[in-house]
């Protein structure tokens, strides 16, 4: 009896161990550094605003860098973000960095002998994302990173805490490691944080795409699946938080043709999300709002017309159907 007890136990607590995170899809992310005065359940706080910054974005030439500066032809291309204290506090050194999801450890490297430590983790998303948004503008990508629901973060030049393991389960704000100062002599001292779309899983074998992390010009980075890290975690938490609202009154009642045109003609990869056009609501509401000449309205922005122009659904009470008001228009 004794016995069969501590067995029942033993598979109690693995089973706890496991559920936490087992096959989570990351319906929410944060920043892989953490901004001053806010803890981790708030970090998508942006860090730029707190205490760090971005030195070398995404996309960036660094014209004779290190690491593909000297090849012919030279990679100087970006495709990643560098983050970095804006007090240089300890040289950026051993600055935790944090999984921006619930996730799976894909691959670890400790001892590269360039890179110093690199760990890479997918997050499942919550539904298919259409990423067309978050290329380098002016860059075309290729049909099998345009629409997916997985992508693969990279924290590079980092020491990898110990426990970590290739295919354990991390949790969102879970630490990874930290910001080296040095490795071989080598010196690194900021995040290299990079994010690519990633349909095939865990069938990368380096620890960039291509092998380097610089690339010879914008297109190759686009090529290759690297979208614009903080854009995307700015833009997917919008849509996390909005998309449920579409044809929605704010009373939660449903504006059934708005939401049937939303779904017919291509619903979130062609609209974006639902927008708050500054009027305090990202619901339908009347427009204008005085007056009794009106239509019922909706705002969208983040689909095809790009994340700084919006569109609108309009349902016109009068003739019982919905259109789309405009093709895209700046956000003012
Ligand atoms: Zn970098």
């Amino acid at each position: 009896m004794e016995k069969i007890k501590s067995i029942v136990l033993i598979v109690l607590l693995i089973g706890a161990v496991f559920s936490g995170t087992a096959n989570a899809v990351a319906d929410r992310l944060i920043f892989p550094v953490l901004a001053d005065n806010h803890s981790i359940a708030q970090n998508s706080a942006d860090p730029r605003d707190y205490g760090w910054f971005v030195n070398n974005g995404f996309g960036n030439r660094y014209v004779g860098n290190p690491v593909g500066g000297h090849l012919n032809p030279p990679r100087e291309y970006h495709p990643a973000e560098d983050w970095n204290r804006t007090d240089g506090r300890d040289n950026n050194g051993n600055e935790s960095v944090y999984s921006i999801g619930d996730g799976v450890i894909a691959r670890i490297e400790r001892n590269h002998s360039f890179y110093g430590g690199t760990i890479l983790v997918r997050y499942e998303l919550t539904q298919e994302m259409d990423f067309t948004p978050y290329f380098l503008p002016n860059t075309t990508p290729v049909e099998q990173y345009r629409r997916d629901r997985h992508i693969i973060a990279q924290f590079m030049h980092i020491a990898v805490d110990g426990n970590l393991q290739e295919g354990q389960w991390v949790n969102l704000g879970q630490r990874l490691g930290v910001i080296l100062n040095t490795y071989n002599n080598i010196v690194f001292q900021h995040l290299h944080f990079e994010i690519m779309v990633d349909p095939n899983g865990n069938s990368f074998a380096t620890t960039a795409r291509n092998g380097i992390g610089y690339y010879e010009n914008q297109q190759l980075i686009t090529k290759d699946g690297y979208i614009d890290p903080t854009r995307f975690i700015l833009g997917y938490n919008t849509s996390q938080s909005t998309t449920n609202l579409v044809g929605k009154y704010p009373d939660s009642s449903l504006n059934q043709l708005i939401l049937n045109y939303y779904t017919a003609n291509g619903g979130e990869s062609v609209f974006g999300h639902p927008f708050d056009n500054n009027s305090g609501t990202a619901f339908v509401h009347r427009w204008p709002e005085q007056g009794t000449e009106y239509v019922i309205i909706q705002d969208f922005a983040g689909g095809i017309y790009g994340t700084d122009k919006q569109c609108a659904i309009v349902y016109n009470p009068n003739v019982n159907s919905a259109f789309l008001l405009k093709e895209g228009f700046f956000i003012s």
